[in-house]
């Protein structure tokens, strides 16, 4: 992974905790309020702070079903080519 800000590869790798040593996680806001007491659907947030620059960047840890389930975002895009080709055409007047 490479820092986002300056593109330098000196990130160094850590957890976010609320100081007190608690890890902090993201929660898929579709997650509903009983689960999310629960802590069912946190999912682990991976830091990742630039020597370089100082930025801070994470990563989520989801797990291989939530792949499935949000699989909808990743449905077939169409290329550039294929979009450009697509415009409806101009009538000729
Ligand atoms: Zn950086």
């Amino acid at each position: 992974m490479k820092c986002l800000a300056c593109g330098s590869g000196a990130l160094v790798e850590g957890a976010l905790t609320d100081g007190s040593g608690t890890n902090v996680f993201f929660n898929p806001g579709d997650i509903p309020m009983l689960k999310k007491m629960l802590g069912i659907g946190n999912r682990g947030i991976r830091a990742y702070a630039c020597v370089h620059c100082q930025n801070l960047q994470f990563a989520v840890e989801f797990k291989e079903n939530d792949l499935e389930k949000y699989q909808q975002f990743e449905g077939q895009q169409p290329g550039v080519l294929e979009r450009i080709n697509s415009e409806p055409e101009k009538l000729e007047e």
